[in-house]
């Protein structure tokens, strides 16, 4: 397939705003997708070329700047004047192709697979010399495209395609195009987590969900309950797990072979060697996939602060060591699969006892702490000593109840003593004044509804000037960050890509017209970074909707 067809369909999918236009036009272009392109295709229509957690591409908008020099013989002064006026180095880069004087003599037609498989060579390329490499790899698909080419190419490449297309609108097409329910394209989804490859086998009529280990699946998520006496009364038979604050982890084991994976789906077993070898060690299922929070430990094993973990999350190098001086402790809670398999079907009570069967206890690998009752008195001491443990609160959970990936259905339900913190995305910032004009302070904090990013808030700089001895990132980090993420500037505004998520504290929610969310958070404060978090992950308007009511609720009741 040439990539100018597919270039054809970018360029439409950008022309309307109408969300079912975009996946009528996308719909169409699965439908006449050769199988050998199909799940290719599905996932550069959706603007990339790995699948969810996978990996990321790399290139910082200062590399492609490079590029566009490079490509077009121009100088980077031109370049950055450009961007200035289009806001996009897409489009910057369709100029100079369309303006550009000498032309390649041996230009070729590129293919989709030529594309997709180049971009997916960028993250590979490391250690010296990497820069120059990656620069020549791009600069070679940008020679050999037409200017429409090099606009999607950049983008791409960029993470910011900017044709409104969202996985929702991906679900719909791959539902459209080959006649099945969007439900059943979504729930293949919780358990594969690639539309490409769904797309596939809808196509085939063999769309089969399976669950095996090495396959990451979309966690079960928790909602939020006002109380412990309320969470109580929603279920028959509720039990109550401490609520840790840490990392959650899926663990597959399949035989000696352990992968572990983080809640956003990442392979993170290189960076938990220790989880690995204590789950080979300690399970004694032959295959599974178990869940747990995992949770830093000091020498007396209690847990440690949260940025002690990150510090483990993060983590590329020197590995060996860091598992010595940041031990973990994995809290499991959770079978959704043991010797081929699947439990997802299951009463947790039933998943639970065959957890407590398979699971060998050591200090660091233990089931949760875990009661099974109705009675609110029972369950307060329970509760009070999950928070006088350091715990965050407690989970009450339906023991009657199946495991639902990807979603919140109400099954588990949390139940905290503060205000609910908020996972926030950034996507915006402002240059700061006097001593302050290097740095990106002021941040414009969004909630997402469905596939937007509403904002929320803003927070001044001043709130997180000692940001950097609590492990937050300084000013200076969080700008450089930041700066690589800006896709428009006006006057001291940037608005940059929403990734960086942040936990924020607040004193109150309130109604603001201000706001597109409709609410404004009083004195907003940084309270750590959620590397772990994706933009899709930060908070929903609904769930601020539903804080702001169990607000009101709490704050009548202490009047
Ligand atoms: P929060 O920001 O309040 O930690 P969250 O956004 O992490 O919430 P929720 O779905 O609201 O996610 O809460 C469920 C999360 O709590 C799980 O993803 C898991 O990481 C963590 N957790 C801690 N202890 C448990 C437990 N016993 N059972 C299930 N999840 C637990």
């Amino acid at each position: 397939m040439r990539y100018a067809d597919l270039v054809e369909y970018y360029q439409r999918l950008e022309a309307t705003t109408k969300k079912l236009e975009k996946r009528d036009i996308l719909a169409e272009l699965y439908g006449q997708c050769s199988e050998k392109y199909l799940s290719r295709v599905v996932l550069l229509s959706s603007g990339t070329v790995f699948i969810a957690g996978e990996q990321e591409l790399g290139i910082a908008r200062k590399m492609m700047r490079r590029v566009i020099v490079k490509t077009y013989g121009v100088s980077e002064n031109d370049v950055i004047k450009k961007f200035k006026e289009t806001g996009d180095l897409g489009s910057t880069a369709e100029f100079f192709s369309k303006n550009r004087k000498q032309h390649s003599l041996a230009k070729r037609e590129l293919t989709v697979e030529h594309v997709f498989e180049n971009m997916r060579k960028l993250p590979d390329i490391t250690g010296a010399g990497s820069h120059e490499r990656k620069i020549a790899l791009v600069n070679e698909l940008l020679s050999h495209a037409s200017p429409l080419g090099a606009r999607y190419i950049v983008r791409t490449i960029l993470g910011d395609m900017r044709i409104g297309v969202a996985a929702g609108i991906v679900r719909d097409a791959v539902a459209k195009a080959f006649g099945k329910d969007a439900k059943e394209i979504e729930h293949a989804y919780d358990i594969i987590g690639d539309y490409g490859q769904i797309a596939g086998m809808a196509r085939l009529g063999k769309l089969k969900a399976e669950i095996r280990p090495g396959r990451p699946i979309r966690v079960m998520l928790a909602d939020r309950a006002p109380d412990l006496k309320t969470a109580l009364e929603k279920f028959e038979n509720p039990a109550l797990e401490y609520k840790y604050d840490g990392f959650r982890v899926a663990i597959h084991k399949d035989g000696n072979d352990v992968k572990i994976f983080s809640r956003r789906l990442e392979d993170v077993t290189h960076q938990f060697p220790d989880i690995a070898e204590r789950s080979r060690e300690n399970i004694k299922a032959r295959q599974c996939i178990i869940e747990g929070e995992s949770l830093a430990i000091g020498r007396d094993e209690k847990p440690l602060p949260f940025q002690m973990l990150s510090r483990r999350i993060q983590r590329k190098y020197d590995i060996e060591r860091m598992t010595k001086e940041i031990p973990v402790q994995v809290n499991l809670f959770d079978v959704v699969y043991c010797n081929g398999q699947s439990l997802m079907n299951l009463p947790l009570s039933e998943r639970w006892s065959k957890l407590k069967g398979i699971v060998r206890e050591t200090a660091q690998l233990r089931l949760a702490e875990h009661m099974e009752t109705k009675d609110f008195s029972r369950a307060n001491v329970f509760y009070k000593r999950a928070l006088s443990m350091g715990q965050e609160g407690v989970i009450v959970k339906n023991l009657d109840a199946r495991y639902q990936p990807g979603r919140r259905v109400g099954f588990w339900l949390k139940v905290k003593e503060v205000l609910e913190p908020l996972d926030l995305v950034i996507v915006g910032a402002e240059w700061g004044e006097g001593k302050r004009t290097r740095y990106l302070g002021s941040f414009i904090l969004a909630a997402r509804s469905g596939d937007t990013f509403l904002e929320t808030g803003r927070m001044a700089s001043g709130l997180i000037e000692k940001a950097g001895d609590k492990e937050i990132p300084t000013m200076e980090e969080f700008t450089a960050r930041l700066k690589k993420l800006i896709v428009a500037e006006e006057g001291k505004i940037v608005r940059v890509k929403p990734e960086i998520v942040v936990e924020v504290g607040y004193e109150e929610l309130q109604k603001s017209p201000k706001y597109p969310t409709g609410y404004a958070l009083r004195f907003p404060k940084i309270l750590r970074l959620r590397p772990d978090r994706s933009a899709q992950d930060c908070a929903t308007v609904q769930e601020i909707n539903k804080l702001y009511k169990l607000q009101r609720g709490r704050f009548r009741k202490s009047a």
